[in-house]
């Protein structure tokens, strides 16, 4: 038989889960590959500064913990955690944890998805501010929820909107980031935290709190934490991303002692456990108070960084009509494009300019919401060197002259 000749098999049917359907590419990391283009300057990644990564001390801990307890780190372990670490991670809160209640997780990205398949069925509604986290509406999405945005302003969630959703149709929780938020950079006043706990307990609205900023304030520590306020109430999420490095995938959540089995459970089908050697590192590294030591000096580089990026935006934007905010920490400020202008169809000519930022749109909740999303742009201040800040900023404020005039 020749090969013509070969009847043509079937295609493979390979279906698609319903939930497949809903997965989407990033937009963020799909817009990222256009700013990687050589010589381009970006303030459009969400990564932390590598320059405070602490490389050494990480070295001296793999020698040490592979020396002392190299079997058990690389053998299989609980799903819970280290159990030094979850003590760590409980001690350092400012309000009164179990070790009991701390599950150490993949990142705190693990921690959104096993709130996700713990807590939301097919048309469950989550409550988010507008905007929001982006890797959170990404992590929610597969279980089908009913995502609805409430408004918010320069102090966060707004509390009479956050009620009124909740009594039109009660949510399965509402995701709030109090602290130098992603995108906005951000933060809940004393007030509105106090007006939200109120709120959610009177009723009976869980939160869901996430804090993977919290430790990278300028002048002063932000307002005590949600979960302090309402710990039976509120869910809390947590990271080492952004005070050791991202690249150790590792976080950790404290739940109220009613969901941490299922969320354990969740999380034994998940991956077992996160990366038992990590967490080794990370509680040797943190042994005898590191990170009081560490924290100050990205706290004092980001704000260096953020007081030049401020400079730029003053100095280079006058007379242009854009507007932006000072966050008192983090690693984003956030900016609003003249009445008109859309931050998506800038994006390409900027980065033909030499800058790349990430326009807002993406960050609203069910979908691009009408001209104040469309203006609206997220610069991280972190990773850019000074050069790099004054020269992006300027070649900003060049193509939105240009825009104008065009
Ligand atoms: N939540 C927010 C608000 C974030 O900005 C990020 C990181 N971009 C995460 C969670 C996930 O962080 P990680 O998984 O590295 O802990």
């Amino acid at each position: 038989m020749k090969l013509n000749d070969l009847p043509t098999a079937p295609a493979t049917a390979w279906t698609l889960a319903r939930r497949a359907e809903r997965m989407n590419p990033s937009v963020i990391r799909e817009l990222l590959k256009l700013t990687e283009r050589p010589g381009v300057i970006s303030f459009a990644g969400g990564l932390p500064s590598p320059s405070t990564f602490p490389v050494a001390e990480f070295q001296a801990a793999c020698e040490r913990v592979l020396q002392d307890d190299g079997r058990a780190a690389l053998q299989y372990a609980a799903s819970e955690g280290y159990g030094p670490l979850r003590e760590m991670v409980a001690a350092g809160l400012p309000w009164r944890v179990d070790p009991a209640q701390v599950l150490i997780t993949t990142g705190s990205q693990q921690g959104l998805d096993l709130v996700a398949k713990v807590l939301v069925d097919a048309g469950s509604r989550i409550l988010v501010e507008t905007p929001t986290y982006l890797g959170a509406l990404q992590a929610f999405a597969p279980m089908e929820p009913e995502v609805v945005g409430v408004a918010s302003d320069a102090q966060g969630i707004a509390v009479d909107d956050l009620a009124r959703a909740q009594r039109e149709a009660p949510a399965r929780f509402a995701y709030l980031l109090p602290n130098f938020q992603n995108p906005t950079g951000r933060t809940m006043s004393e007030a509105r935290r106090a007006a939200v706990v109120q709120t959610a307990a009177a009723l009976g609205l869980p939160l869901v709190e996430d804090n993977p900023y919290g430790e990278l304030w300028f002048d002063v520590p932000p307002p005590a934490p949600l979960a302090a306020r309402h710990p039976e109430g509120c869910l809390y999420l947590g990271s080492f991303s952004k005070v050791l490095a991202p690249g150790l995938r590792l976080g950790f959540l404290v739940a109220p002692p009613a969901l941490y089995p299922k969320l354990l459970q969740a999380k034994q089908a998940a991956d077992l456990h996160s990366p038992g050697l990590n967490q080794r590192l990370v509680a040797q590294v943190m042994q005898d108070g590191f990170l009081d030591r560490h924290v100050p000096t990205i706290r004092a580089l980001y704000q260096a960084q953020r007081d030049a990026m401020l400079a730029a935006l003053s100095r280079e934007m006058a007379g242009l009509g854009v507007e932006w905010n000072q966050p008192a920490g983090g690693m984003f400020l956030w900016a609003r494009l003249p009445e008109g202008m859309d931050a998506a169809r800038l994006l390409p000519r900027a980065v033909d300019k030499g800058v790349a930022f990430v326009p807002g749109a993406p960050f609203f909740a069910g979908g691009p919401d009408g001209p104040e999303a469309a203006r609206s742009l997220r610069l991280s201040f972190v990773t850019a060197s000074r050069g790099q800040i004054d020269a992006g900023i300027a070649a900003l404020a060049a193509t939105i002259r240009e825009q104008r005039q065009g």
